[in-house]
């Protein structure tokens, strides 16, 4: 099963924070932070997958990142017969990760290969359970703060972890690989979508 993590490497460091951000998690680490479903969005079967992105998943898991502060996290779907879009959303309860698991669609949906997520909080946030588990600092005694995310824009491990859209404060972003972040409103990103 390929297991795509994304996580936000660049935080800024704070005094009670010295340990390194691992991009990869062991099976053993996943088992200790099991995604809990948020909810499954589905397309109307007219419509474009930019406008069902930036019209209804966006606004979705946007307004769960803003409640929680947790990134959310889901593979795109579609259905050959009824021509709809689908993606189920998930959250680890990371304020810096989430485990996309790219079989997890909808019935009678097929993966497309392609993922969307949000960034948790741009402010500091108190390391909880499953942050520590992420970051393998899930013994240390000390209590930990961590800087914020950067809710606009892709971290450098997340161009590493295949194709995939930001749900962002503001639209929609699209990467497939270093340098190659674009806005969807744009005609041009995430052309071949
Ligand atoms: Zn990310």
């Amino acid at each position: 099963m390929k297991i795509a993590l994304m996580m936000f490497l660049s935080m800024v460091a704070t005094t009670a924070f010295a340990g390194g951000v691992s991009s990869t998690i062991s099976a053993y680490n996943l088992n200790k932070v099991r995604p809990q479903t948020i909810f499954t969005i589905t397309s109307t079967s007219s419509e474009s997958l930019k406008d069902f992105l930036l019209n209804n998943v966006r606004p979705a898991l946007r307004s769960f990142t803003d409640k929680t502060l947790f990134e959310g996290c889901g593979e795109v779907a579609f259905n050959a017969s009824t021509k709809q879009y689908s993606v189920m959303l998930f959250s680890n309860k990371s304020h810096l990760a989430c485990v996309i698991d790219p079989n997890a669609v909808a019935p009678g949906f097929k993966s497309m290969n392609v993922t969307i997520h949000s960034h948790g909080g741009n402010g500091q946030f108190a390391m909880n359970r499953a942050d520590r588990v992420f970051t393998g600092m899930v013994n240390d005694p000390r209590s930990l703060m961590m800087g914020g995310e950067n809710l606009e824009h892709f971290s450098p491990t997340d161009f590493q972890g295949g194709a995939g859209f930001l749900a962002t404060p503001t639209t929609v972003r699209f990467q497939n690989g270093a340098d190659t972040e674009c806005d969807i409103k744009v005609a041009a990103c995430a052309a071949n979508f």
